[in-house]
């Protein structure tokens, strides 16, 4: 039976979040009347979601609307916000609300409406497992990208070059790491499904602890409060306190992506320190207005004289098991140097989230790419025998700063990458056309 042919493309996304969106867009609109690029985007999600198991009702957006996929690039697009709020009917109610900051709900929304435009681009519901070499006279001449779909079936398709956009991985603290496979300790990436599926009576008494103080923590936690009237939750976090998000004006120029190019320029202890300085601007931070909600929870506990809710500062989880449905955990509290044991019926791991250069699918390429040093253009300085272009995003706030893993410079770094792409993939073509003419 004959093989079937595998596709070749010009480019390869893993993963169709905001980044690859921008990515997406930003190969439509720079596209200087040159031949199109054939662009396939793949996402392991069987439809466009925004971490949408995290959405809940108080869940905003944390960075102006202004800083979508589109418009500190080019205002004029009509992939903006504010003509996805027009298309919709709504901009005029939107401007009644006085805001910079929409909800989450609604940005997710408007993120799904501006994949909806790219769906000839994308295939859904394939996981990408592994990236491996096609070797032509000792060089990569290509990449093979194999996925896996949600039934099993694997697939593979060739690409001259690779933009990986894959986001982070739920970071599980090592201390939870044997209790991966239990279901009632979860990572907040999981909150909603997780909580519908555990919790389908909501009055039920139960004792949860949420682990971290930052914003997904006061998210879950607020939640919670709202919804599970009879739940006892432990605010568990290792910081002094919950620390507000720093948004004003001079702190969020950090996120201008003229910044970029400044921290760029910076020695390596440079970079470290303005990282340190500027990490509550994002890390471990939480919204204002929701520290203020979360305080007031507290104080009418007080006033009603009812130890519902604990809220732990300068608490370390030291160990965790499990027995008979409940997670016990031993919690030292680092003020007192005192140890605590508590049982609890859940535990949100509200831990954030890693995001390492090296991803396990590029293992079979990795003797290629050295120390994964990348560049201000987002490319992976790989060796001579590696003929592909292979772009990392999301991968390099230590080089490229805080905004890296946010929406913030989103816009300006698609079209960055998509420049890139564009010269290199010309330049390939035009070695090819000056071979075959020789
Ligand atoms: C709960 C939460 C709230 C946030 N809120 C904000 C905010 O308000 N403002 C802000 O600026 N930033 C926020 N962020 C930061 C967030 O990282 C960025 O907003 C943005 O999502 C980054 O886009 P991305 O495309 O790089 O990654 P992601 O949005 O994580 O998208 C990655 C995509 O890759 C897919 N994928 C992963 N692995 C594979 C694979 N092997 N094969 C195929 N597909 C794969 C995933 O399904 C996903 O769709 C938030 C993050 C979280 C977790």
């Amino acid at each position: 039976m004959a093989q079937p042919l595998i596709p070749t493309y010009d480019i390869i996304g893993v993963g169709f979040g905001p980044s690859n969106i921008a990515l997406a867009i930003a190969l439509e609109e720079i596209n200087n009347n040159s031949t199109t690029l054939n662009a396939l985007f793949i996402d392991k999600q069987p439809e466009y979601q925004w971490h949408g198991d995290t959405i809940t009702s108080q869940s905003g957006l944390q960075v102006s609307f202004l800083k979508d996929l589109v418009t500190l690039r080019n205002p004029t697009s009509p992939y903006s916000f504010l003509n996805y709020l027009h298309s919709h009917n709504r901009l005029v109610d939107f401007i009644n609300l006085s805001t910079f900051y929409p909800s989450r709900l609604e940005f997710n929304d408007y993120l799904r409406w501006v994949a909806g435009h790219f769906s000839a681009q994308c295939q859904y519901g394939e996981k990408v497992t592994s990236i491996e070499p096609v070797m032509d006279n000792q060089k990569v001449k290509l990449l093979k990208v194999i996925t896996t779909d949600i039934g099993g079936t694997s697939k593979a398709r060739f690409t001259k070059s690779l933009v990986m956009g894959t986001g982070g991985t739920p970071l599980i603290p090592k201390v939870f790491q044997p209790l991966k496979q239990t279901p009632l300790v979860f990572h907040h990436t999981h909150y909603l499904s997780k909580m519908t599926k555990l919790i389908p009576v909501k009055t039920k008494d139960l004792r949860i602890a949420i682990i971290g103080g930052g914003q997904s923590a006061a998210e879950a936690f607020i939640d919670i409060d709202d919804n599970y009237p009879n739940a006892k939750v432990d605010l568990i976090m290792r910081g002094n306190s919950m620390k507000p998000a720093d948004s004003s004006p001079y702190v969020n120029e950090i996120f201008n992506p003229s910044s970029t190019d400044s921290i760029f320029s910076k020695t390596l202890q440079e970079r470290e320190e303005l990282l340190k300085e500027y990490k509550y601007a994002n890390y471990s931070a939480v919204d204002s207005a929701m520290i203020e909600q979360i305080y007031n929870i507290f104080y009418q506990q007080k006033v009603a004289m009812v130890e519902q809710h604990k809220y732990c500062p300068n608490n370390e989880v030291t160990q965790a098991s499990e027995k008979s449905g409940q997670i016990t955990l031993s919690i030292l509290d680092k003020k007192s140097n005192k140890h605590a044991t508590n049982n609890y019926d859940l535990v949100i791991l509200a831990t954030g989230y890693e995001r390492p250069k090296m991803a396990p699918m590029l293992e079979p390429i990795k003797d290629y790419l050295g120390n994964i040093d990348i560049d201000r253009n987002y490319q992976v300085k790989a060796d001579d025998r590696f003929l592909p272009s292979l772009f990392l995003q999301g991968r390099s706030e230590s080089t490229h700063g805080l905004s890296d893993t946010l929406l913030s410079v989103l816009s300006m770094r698609s079209a960055e990458i998509a420049f890139s792409l564009q010269a290199e993939l010309r330049e390939k073509v035009q070695q090819v056309a000056t071979t075959a003419l020789a």
